[in-house]
């Protein structure tokens, strides 16, 4: 395995906001046809530039695990928490991993302990894996000194779901002990959405989950969106409709998708796709009847 000392982090500017991705894994090739099965190699043949970096020749997606860090208005927040190490999982990509997750984040200045926010787009097992981390035989916080942050509806939704075991035990190993530790923040995120700091926003888009955000950063007149799981792969850009097989509500998460996509064609906007593979971030451009990404390179 690549250590941080031999592997930069890559990083975007966003006005005088420095974005850092922060890597976990690349997920194995199995995923793709798993989370999008309508996205056939057929489909992705049919767009070009999704080659090389987001697909292979043989129209296998590339979809990777990473966070974002970055400072904003006198905070050092981490948006999402990936798989998490050591974590029982049935999905065996993501069950009792051993990366150098932590090491990334000192590598990249943001040591757990510096960490004051942590926004969690939403509740699913690879984005709150980071959470907390064992000690002994205990799942404490990986970020004690930091507030967590999710939807109030998104905590909501699950509070009154009927779980099976698997996720069960995600709440139970990645959720509660933050929730008991008093370090969970539930938000409440109108339509508009809602402004965290100046320069940070959640923006709602549900349908992958019913109170899933995006996040927003807006810095000197340049704006970036981190697309949390509204926006699973770039092939989605080009078939806006095609969903993942894990969206709570298919037809709100293509809505969703439909709407922001338009929103963003043809500004600046840069879209940092929480599970688009390297080069990872990109500008939302008119193609054929729908978009494609234009990458942006790291800075
Ligand atoms: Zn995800």
């Amino acid at each position: 395995m690549q250590t941080p000392s031999d592997t930069p982090i890559p990083s975007w500017a966003v006005g005088d906001i420095t974005v850092h991705r922060i890597d976990e894994i690349p997920l194995p090739p199995a995923t793709g046809p798993w989370l999008l099965p309508d996205a056939t190699p057929q489909v992705v043949a049919g767009q070009d530039w999704l080659r090389p970096h987001f697909a292979d020749d043989d129209g296998i997606l590339r979809i990777d695990s990473h966070s974002f860090a970055f400072a904003v208005d006198g905070l050092r927040v981490l948006v999402d928490t990936g798989i998490g190490n050591g974590k029982e999982r049935a999905n065996p990509a993501w069950h009792d991993l051993r990366t150098d997750f932590p090491e990334r984040l000192i590598a990249a200045g943001f040591p757990p302990d510096s960490v004051d926010l942590v926004v969690l787009t939403h509740l699913h097992a690879d984005h709150v894996g980071w959470n907390t981390r064992k000690v002994d035989d205990a799942w404490v916080p990986t970020f004690p000194e930091a507030r967590y942050l999710t939807a109030r509806a998104e905590r909501a939704f699950w509070a009154a779901h009927d779980m099976e075991e698997a996720r069960r035990q995600m709440f139970r190993d990645s959720v509660i002990p933050v929730e008991q530790a008093g370090l969970l923040d539930l938000v409440d995120v109108s339509a508009e959405g809602v402004r965290i700091t100046p320069s940070l926003r959640l923006v709602p888009t549900p349908g992958h989950t019913p109170g899933h955000v995006a996040v927003e950063l807006n810095s000197q007149g340049e704006t970036a969106l981190i697309t949390g799981d509204c926006i699973h792969h770039p092939v989605q850009l080009a078939h806006p409709a095609i969903g993942a097989c894990v969206d709570i509500d298919p037809r709100q998460s293509a809505t969703t998708r439909g709407e922001l996509l338009a929103s963003l064609a043809g500004t600046d906007t840069l879209l940092l796709g929480t599970h688009f593979a390297p080069p990872t971030a990109g500008r939302v451009v008119a193609h054929g009847d729908a978009y494609r990404l234009r990458p942006v390179p790291t800075t």
